[in-house]
């Protein structure tokens, strides 16, 4: 579905990412892991189209979406959510989650379907409806914000660290929603800094140091690994 290959991206003349190569499946959760500034976010808004790659090649279903505008990548099926959420804190958590509908405002019945989707996922935001974004708990304000991003009807999501600033009860709720939005047929970018919660739910993943892909592998082989254990899992 995915396939980047030798992606290299700057910040002016500082290269933040160097020849990164990432594959996606159809189906996947893949996790990209590393320490802060390690380049994982700069990889996402690469995808999304909010910078433009340096050298390399993203291929979207045999599309190649790098450099295109944020709002073709959006028509294309892939929708970020970021690590600050970006909601709008005055407005309705309804009228928050109506935003994420744009792409798809030509057709009133696949939105009307899609809230019912993201109502039944999370139901707090059905009843919080009314309330201002801005008025939400942490965790609550996460739910909007992947609601508001499954409103587009995404074919690939990108999440930018979702577990973030949350308790560990609602870190669980979280990887189980993603869970689900995965086999309701979503395939899903994630990264984490939170390694354990992530690799268990995830069909492979990419360990970032530095800019650069330094390991990748299986949940299974990450898990093993020595070396990511000992950076990114403890014990
Ligand atoms: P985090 O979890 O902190 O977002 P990350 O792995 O997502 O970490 P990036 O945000 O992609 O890392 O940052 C990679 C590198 O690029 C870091 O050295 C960071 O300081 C730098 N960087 C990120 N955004 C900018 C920017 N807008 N201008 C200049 N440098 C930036």
């Amino acid at each position: 579905m995915l396939s980047i290959m030798g992606l290299t991206a700057k910040y002016g003349k500082y290269t933040s990412i160097k020849e990164v190569n990432i594959e996606v499946i159809k189906g996947e959760i893949v996790v990209l892991l590393g320490a802060n500034g390690a380049g994982k976010s700069t990889t996402f808004k690469t995808i999304s189209g909010l910078l433009k790659p340096a050298a390399g090649e993203i291929i979207f279903n045999d599309e190649q979406i790098g450099g295109k505008q944020p709002d073709k990548i959006v028509e294309l099926g892939i929708v970020q959510c970021a690590e600050d959420r970006k909601l709008f804190p005055q407005m309705s958590v309804q009228q928050n989650l109506m935003m994420g509908a744009y792409v798809h405002r030509r057709n009133k019945g696949q939105i009307k379907q899609s809230l019912k989707e993201v109502n039944e996922l999370f139901p707090i935001l059905y009843d919080k409806r009314e309330d201002a974004a801005g008025s939400l708990s942490g965790g609550q304000q996460q739910m909007l914000a992947i609601g508001r991003a499954l409103m587009a009807k995404p074919k690939l999501m990108l999440l930018d660290e979702p577990s973030i600033g949350l308790a560990p009860l609602i870190v669980e709720q979280m990887f189980k929603s993603i869970e689900h939005i995965n086999r309701e047929g979503t395939t899903i970018l994630l990264a984490e800094q939170n390694a354990n919660a992530a690799l268990s739910i995830a069909d492979k993943g990419y360990v970032y140091e530095n800019g650069k892909i330094v390991v990748h592998g299986s949940s299974a082989e990450l898990f093993s690994n020595e070396e990511v254990r000992k950076a990114y899992i403890g014990a």
